[in-house]
């Protein structure tokens, strides 16, 4: 089954990335001090998807479970960072970008917008002859809360069936518009399409375009070991920004992973060993939390290398 590619014209109402409303939108200082944790609750792994068994995702190599319903970084020791591009492909951009990403022997993931791949579906074929990873980054670019879970899932399908047009390889993960995403989407996503919601964090605001060297300080000075980097090849300054940024993260040591590859590196936490009295101590900890399902983690940015 082929669903009819979407004929509406990409216009003004594609916006970038925004930061979702639980990340810190206070100075810029912050994103290299603070670093906003969504809590984890473990869920049953990844399941079967339930439409079409051609487009079925295939369970990662590394991914034993249980896989988590959202992932805005991984718990490791290890020097390694993911580096993700949202919004495109774009026709200038982004092949510029695979050029950077090729001369430093680099894989990145590219969170891809279906009303942008009609123009470029050649881009995804190349992003993975490089090595690259292809995420789901919805049709039309809306924000997916205020959705129905039918049209969620709809709009989900739809662009998975165009990155699988394009490219032959089903995407594993997605990253909502905007960060906008509710729990239980998540969990349904998980369940019904195998993907986990893949957040940040590690945000250097590069859709607001602050400049060239702004973005490169604010990705290098947040980095930090499993971390998530939020970047747009939408824009020419961004890209613009990348070959410092690439440059000055890869002088710190840093290796970079897909997305993929970054989650089955996750160390579990060491709570998940502990006897049962530990761990009613340590989970009172989220309960105290003062919203639902986030917390902040101070200065985790600061012990980073
Ligand atoms: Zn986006």
């Amino acid at each position: 089954m082929r669903l009819t590619l979407p004929t509406v014209l990409l216009g003004a109402t594609l916006t970038s990335c925004q930061v979702p409303s639980f990340v810190s939108r206070d100075t810029p200082s912050s994103l290299a001090s603070e670093i906003r944790v969504t809590l984890k609750p473990m869920v049953a792994g990844l399941e079967a998807p339930t439409w079409g068994q051609e487009m079925a995702p295939s369970v990662p190599e590394g991914w034993t479970g249980p896989i988590e319903d959202t992932y805005t970084h991984i718990r490791t020791s290890r020097n390694v960072v993911a580096i993700t591009f949202d919004d495109g492909p774009h026709g200038e951009n982004t092949p510029r970008l695979l050029d950077m990403l090729k001369a430093r022997n680099i894989k990145a993931t590219f969170y891809v917008v279906g009303d942008m791949i009609k123009y470029h579906p050649e881009l995804l074929a190349r992003m993975i002859a490089e090595g690259h990873e292809i995420g789901n980054h919805t049709v039309k670019h809306n924000s997916l809360a205020r959705m129905s879970d039918e049209s969620l899932l709809t709009e989900l399908r739809a662009c998975h069936e165009q990155i699988v047009a394009a490219c032959g390889v089903p995407p594993k993960t997605m990253r909502p518009p905007g960060g906008a995403i509710k729990k239980s989407q998540k969990e349904l996503m998980l369940k019904e399409l195998g993907y986990p919601t893949i957040l940040w964090s590690v945000d250097p605001l590069d859709w607001k375009r602050p400049g060239v060297d702004v973005v490169t300080s604010r990705i290098v000075n947040g980095a930090h070991p499993g971390g998530i980097l939020l970047a747009h090849d939408l824009h020419k300054s961004t890209v613009d920004a990348m070959p410092a940024t690439l440059d000055q993260l890869l002088a710190k040591g840093f290796e970079f992973v897909t997305i993929s590859q970054l989650i089955a590196m996750d160390e579990k936490p060491p709570e998940l060993t502990k006897t049962p009295e530990t761990l009613t101590k340590s989970s009172k900890v989220s309960t105290d939390s003062p919203s639902s399902d986030t917390m902040t983690i101070s200065n985790q940015a600061k012990s980073a290398p």
